[in-house]
């Protein structure tokens, strides 16, 4: 098998990132070969990025997405984790035996990612930048094998959303790492 049919297959196309199948995988050789005791499981999903569709256009919708996977993936390159495109504007990173706590402090880092790009809006009367919400779990690897953990983290983007954005949510307790908040 070629490289280039192995890319092709893993890597999503517009944004760079790893695809859905490719995060299936890695959650079967986590499992199966580093058997770590636990992982922790970073979601984040755009922020209002329907209204940034709808005022700027989808090709620059696609432009914002790539500039952002772009940047949180190079956050996460330098400790060999791997950033994964979980659908639309939803993306996931695993870390293998990372506690819940440091995986806080590192989803501080991915939001500050976000920010670090400063892609301007003007569709919101309270935003000026496109911003991202940030879930975090942490489970055993049996909670991995069966993607129960990355449920787990899913269900605390109600939490973030719901405490107004642009933060990371883990435990029903909202983050917002920055002192204006
Ligand atoms: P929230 O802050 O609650 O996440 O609001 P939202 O508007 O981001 O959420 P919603 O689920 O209503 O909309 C998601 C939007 O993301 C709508 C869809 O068009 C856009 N989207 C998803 N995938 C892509 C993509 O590949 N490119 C572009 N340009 N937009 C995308
Ligand atoms: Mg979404
Ligand atoms: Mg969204």
């Amino acid at each position: 098998m070629s490289n280039d049919f192995i890319k092709l297959a893993y890597n999503d196309v517009m944004t760079g990132t790893l695809n859905k199948k490719a995060l299936e995988t890695y959650c079967a050789f986590v499992t199966e070969k580093m058997q770590p005791e636990r992982v922790s499981t970073i979601i984040f999903d755009v922020d209002d990025f329907k209204s940034y569709n709808d005022h700027y256009s989808h090709m620059k919708g696609d432009e914002a997405l790539k500039r952002i996977a772009e940047s949180v993936a190079a956050v996460l390159e330098g400790d060999d984790w791997y950033l994964f495109r979980f659908g639309g504007e939803e993306f996931v990173a695993l870390l293998p035996d990372v506690e819940a706590g440091e995986a806080c402090r590192i989803a501080g880092e991915l939001l500050g990612a976000v920010r670090a790009v400063a892609i301007a809006r003007e569709d919101l009367p309270d935003k000026s930048i496109v911003t991202a919400s940030f879930e975090v779990a942490c489970g055993s690897t049996k909670e991995l094998s069966d993607l129960s953990v990355i449920t787990k983290a899913d269900r605390q983007l109600y939490v973030g959303k719901n405490g107004g954005k642009d933060c990371v949510a883990a435990n029903d307790v909202i983050y917002n790492f920055s002192p204006n908040k």
